[in-house]
């Protein structure tokens, strides 16, 4: 299996509404409902991160080919938007891009800047077969095995492991898939695990510093 993002996107919701926590590889934001539905509009709603994720793509992708070309256009826009219509009781979410070029382009350059645009990496996802796999976890029902030091805490939940081989071929001083006590914590130093950590893709490996533990709760290596 191969995942596109080194790292995945984890989310968690607490019960203030309605503000999520998004944590990518190189920090955090926030999204949010408005107040029209309860939220506090402390950050994006779902749709606009999906109008976000398609027009950044779009700008990316644009961008890319016109320094490739080595064109003089320095400023592009897009305002974007949704709805849903429902015909033949099926119903079609319908995505409007608007693509502004603040200098001048000529008549051919938009007709070929167009075509790109359509054709950026999120377009094909979002206009491609997609299928979304969701598996539920309640986290004290997930077995967990601690492997820990002095210093830290490697936390393995071996029902969450899709078996994706990232940890022990990349840093296989610490995961070593062949002993039966199968995570070294001495292995490597603690930056460099918590970052082997962080790629898991599943979520089946967890970090701690071995200070930032519930009283009573040790790291317990099996
Ligand atoms: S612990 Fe994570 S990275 Fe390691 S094999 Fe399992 S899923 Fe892959």
């Amino acid at each position: 299996m191969r995942y596109k993002l080194e790292q995945p996107v984890h989310a968690g919701i607490t019960t203030k509404k309605y503000q999520c926590t998004i944590e990518w590889r190189n920090g955090k934001f926030i999204a949010d409902e408005p107040p029209s539905v309860g939220g506090e509009d402390s950050g994006p709603d779902p749709y606009t991160l999906l109008l976000s994720s398609l027009s950044s793509c779009k700008l990316i992708t644009l961008r890319m080919y016109i320094d490739r070309k080595g064109w003089e256009i320095d400023q592009i826009a897009i305002s974007s938007n949704l709805y849903h219509e429902t015909k033949d009781g099926s119903l079609t979410t319908v995505i409007d891009c608007d693509i502004l070029f603040l200098s001048p382009v000529s008549a051919e350059q938009k007709t070929k800047l167009l075509e790109i645009a359509k054709k950026c990496p999120i377009s094909k996802i979002v206009q491609g077969e997609v299928k979304v796999r969701v598996f539920v976890f309640r986290d004290e029902e997930t077995k967990t095995i601690n492997y820990a030091n002095e210093e830290i805490t490697v936390v393995w939940k071996p029902e969450l492991c899709q078996h994706s081989t990232r940890c022990w071929t990349q840093l296989p001083t610490v995961f070593k898939p062949s002993e039966r006590k199968w995570i070294d914590p001495n292995g490597a130093p603690a930056d460099r695990i918590k970052e082997q950590v962080h790629r898991c893709p599943s979520g089946a490996l967890g970090f701690l510093y071995n200070g930032e533990l519930n009283p009573g709760e040790t790291g317990q290596a099996t």
